[in-house]
């Protein structure tokens, strides 16, 4: 007898994808939320088209990936199957794979800068294809980390909407891991709210639940659906 059959990864991943639909749903009630204004964002990232089958058998049809090169070697074959399902690249994007990011996803959550805002556009145009756009904060304004600094945000996504007549859907965020993520929520929240923008991309596996307080829309979860990476 074998602990990790195939079967058993799959009844794990379906019960784990049920539990943070539940939290979820309990979540946007503690708030005064309907739970349908929370999209759920499955990561897969890391995961094979075998570990996500289990999320699709599930009725899970919004998932997120970090490289545009991974995202393309499982994808396709997987939309033959689903043709409703929606693909949202979460990772930073190089202006060199925005033809191949627009083409793929139907979201974006990191636009962060103009080469890479004007190369989406710029694509969005050509192919002709909509996307839905996001611009990251980096709300911590952490050296490493991608995202526009939060002083420059409004005058980015002003740009965005002018000079390259983008629809900016909404803000995204990844707090530090060491910080209070509430914060981090709250800000971008404030943020967004003064845009006037009603999208708000933020909170994972570990604060969710405090990112549906502080009125995220879309939250991005991954190892609490797939298992650790
Ligand atoms: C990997 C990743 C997630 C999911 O992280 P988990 O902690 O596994 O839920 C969310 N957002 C971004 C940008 C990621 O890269």
């Amino acid at each position: 007898m074998t602990s990790l059959s195939g079967e058993t990864i799959a009844d794990d991943i379906t019960g784990r994808l049920a539990d943070v639909r539940c939290r979820i749903a309990d979540a946007a009630k503690a708030a005064k939320r309907e739970a349908a204004s929370v999209a759920l964002i499955a990561v897969s990232k890391t995961f094979s088209a075998d570990e996500i089958r289990p999320a699709l058998a599930a009725g899970q049809r919004v998932f997120g990936e970090n490289r545009v090169q991974e995202a393309q070697g499982k994808w396709p074959a997987l939309r033959v199957e689903f043709p409703d399902l929606k693909l949202h690249l979460i990772g930073p994007l190089q202006s060199n794979k925005a033809a191949d990011a627009v083409r793929l996803f139907d979201a974006i959550h990191t636009i962060d800068r103009p080469k890479i805002a004007r190369a989406v556009a710029e694509e969005m145009a050509k192919q002709p294809k909509r996307l839905e756009l996001f611009v990251q904060v980096n709300t911590g304004e952490e050296p490493q980390k991608a995202g526009v600094m939060p002083a420059d945000a409004k005058a980015f996504v002003a740009m965005c909407r002018e000079a390259l007549k983008l629809d900016i859907a909404g803000l995204m965020c990844i707090p530090p891991v060491e910080e209070e993520p509430a914060v981090h929520f709250a800000f971008l929240s404030k943020l967004a709210r003064e845009l006037g923008l009603k999208g708000l991309s933020m909170g994972m596996s570990g604060d969710y639940e405090t990112a549906i307080a502080f009125g995220a829309t879309h939250v991005r979860v991954g190892s609490a659906i797939f298992g650790g990476r």
